[in-house]
């Protein structure tokens, strides 16, 4: 179990390693992945009753980091690393450290975002996830409420930090709804979009759903000098639109740096 501590981050993250305080989460999300995949491989019994990384055995895992450069280090990607105050001080000890190895972090959180953030390294990306404005309580019902991250969040973003909200994994069949949160986050520098799961539609009109979403995504965040992260793609033979292969290829910003 202890290689995933820090571990070779792929996929959506972006991120070249991920690193995780502890196994479990309070905060019990309904849409949780992580927890299925800790219950199948028998790693917990009750997830909402974590089993919490030694720092020593943390700090053993960050030795890892010293044989590489400039990397970025997701935190955390199977748990919240502010679900209380324990992960909280973990992870706060944790950035400090990997920080001073000349890493960057990208910290994701449905929990109240600790302000001493700001007074870490300036070149950590701080972020929320955000499914719904208000009611989250249904898909999230041990986390904070989404305004209260994003105001936590706004603090930090005008601190001069580089902030982001992500709208994944699960977003209300509600297109309202995915505007009104861009709007509410006009603040962040960068809107990561991954939503797929939309309910109660079928999959070929979740696909269509998202690429609308997207258009206005890809239109709001131009204007707004926000950076879109979009990973969407869309096979051949769904044949929505007349490009091949990855239609929103071209709603891609590049990542500033
Ligand atoms: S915050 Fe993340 S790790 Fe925690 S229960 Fe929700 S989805 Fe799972």
């Amino acid at each position: 179990m202890n290689n995933r501590i820090l571990y070779k981050a792929t996929g959506a993250s972006g991120c070249d390693f991920s690193i995780e305080t502890a196994i479990g989460c309070k905060f019990n999300c309904t849409y949780c992945s992580s927890k299925l995949i800790a219950k199948r491989n028998g790693w917990i019994n009750n997830w909402r009753k974590p089993i919490y990384k030694d720092i020593s055995e943390l700090e053993k895992k960050l030795s890892e980091l010293s044989k590489h450069k400039n990397c970025l280090v997701f935190v955390s990607p199977t748990t919240d690393p502010f679900m209380d105050k324990i992960t909280s001080d973990k992870s706060i000890k944790i950035i400090k450290e990997i920080n001073n190895l000349g890493h960057r972090c990208r910290i994701l959180t449905k929990g109240i975002l600790p302000l001493e953030l700001v007074n870490l390294s300036n070149k950590n990306e701080v972020g929320a996830t955000v499914t719904k404005l208000k009611n989250s309580k249904k898909l999230e019902p041990f986390s904070p409420s989404s305004e209260k991250r994003l105001l936590q969040l706004e603090k930090i973003a005008n601190k001069g930090i580089y902030t982001f909200i992500s709208m994944q994994p699960v977003l209300d069949n509600n297109f309202d709804e995915v505007l009104q949160i861009a709007k509410r986050a006009v603040f962040v520098s960068e809107i990561f979009f991954g939503g797929l799961g939309y309910f109660g539609i079928p999959q070929k009109d979740k696909i269509k759903k998202r690429l609308e979403v997207s258009d206005f995504l890809f239109e709001f965040c131009g204007n707004n000098d926000i950076v879109l992260f979009n990973d969407i793609y869309v096979r051949k033979e769904i044949n929505l639109r007349d490009e091949n292969w990855i239609i929103p290829i071209k709603k891609l910003k590049v990542k500033k740096t």
